[in-house]
């Protein structure tokens, strides 16, 4: 594999894949809902079972007992914590200083990396790596963490981290050159090029903060590396230094990036454990986020 092309598959969703996968995922949930409402319903027939067979004696004490004691717990629980009643469990404020983190900044192929989004860069990639740099604290961050992974016998290499704007408009012009040679009009060859190479400002190695890692198992950055001992190790761990997988394998419909096990996303040490801890990814975390800091 050519260690140049730092995503050398489509890695873009096409629109009908991502159709399929929210479909599917649709059916998932209503599959779920059902199991769910089933146990439910399960459980309040024991209930009422029970309760009729109750001996008359406490009969009085049983008509006392209100109805919604059995039938809605969430509604006590959430009386009796002060935690907001929202999916994060935050409150407005707690929500906008989060999204206020430039640690948090959501780059994608349809949000585009603020302009005047600066940082210092340090150098942690391998020896072969194409691009070596990460924002200081993610590279402090990375360094530690492969640290901590070679103490357990497990040796990560960062591959690719920060490429420049000007880096990417390069990747992404010779992609686009390789589909105009093609024949493709210039619309169609820029649409075609995005799907592998994301235009400038667009890509999240452009803030510095993604990293594609690899191991010695399995030095090509495609599925392969999800069988890796290094892999098994970053998902037990990486939390624990600041990094989250960025484009998990279940949130293809979200994300509309093709699982990719060797590209993780430095959001600092809280930040990863409320994401690891929400079951979220990163695209539906943040509209969470949004949408509780405009409740307040
Ligand atoms: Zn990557």
């Amino acid at each position: 594999m050519n260690p140049s092309a730092p995503h050398p598959h489509r890695r873009r969703l096409t629109r009908a894949e991502v159709r399929r996968r929210r479909r599917s995922r649709a059916i998932r949930r209503v599959a779920g809902l059902t199991v769910m409402l089933c146990v439910a319903a399960g459980g309040v027939t024991f209930l009422l079972t029970r309760r009729a067979a109750v001996p008359s004696a406490s009969a009085a004490s049983a008509i006392s007992m209100p109805a919604q004691s059995i039938a809605d717990p969430a509604v006590s629980s959430a009386e009796n914590t002060a935690a907001p009643a929202n999916a994060l469990g935050l409150t407005a404020d707690e929500a906008r200083a989060m999204l206020a983190d430039p640690l948090m900044v959501l780059v994608n192929h349809t949000c585009k990396m603020p302009d005047d989004y600066t940082f210092d860069t340090k150098e942690c990639g391998s020896a072969t790596a194409v691009n070596k740099t990460l924002q200081t604290a993610a590279c402090d961050a990375f360094l530690e963490m492969q640290k901590a992974a070679a103490a357990d016998g497990v040796t990560v290499w960062m591959q690719s981290g920060y490429r420049s704007v000007k880096y990417q408009t390069s990747l992404y012009e010779r992609k686009t050159k390789y589909y105009l040679d093609k024949g493709y009009d210039n619309a169609t060859a820029r649409e075609k090029a995005a799907a592998v190479v994301n235009p400038p400002g667009y890509s999240e190695h452009n803030c510095g903060l993604a990293a594609d890692l690899n191991s010695p198992e399995h030095t090509g950055l495609d599925r392969g590396f999800e069988k890796t001992a290094a892999f098994r190790w970053l998902c037990e761990h990486a939390g624990d230094y600041g990094f989250i997988l960025r484009y998990p394998k279940d949130a293809e419909d979200k994300t509309e990036i093709i699982y990719e096990p060797w590209h993780w996303r430095y959001v600092g040490v809280e930040n990863a454990a409320k994401i690891n801890a929400s079951g979220l990814c990163f695209e539906d975390y943040i509209e969470t986020l949004q949408s509780i800091a405009a409740e307040g």
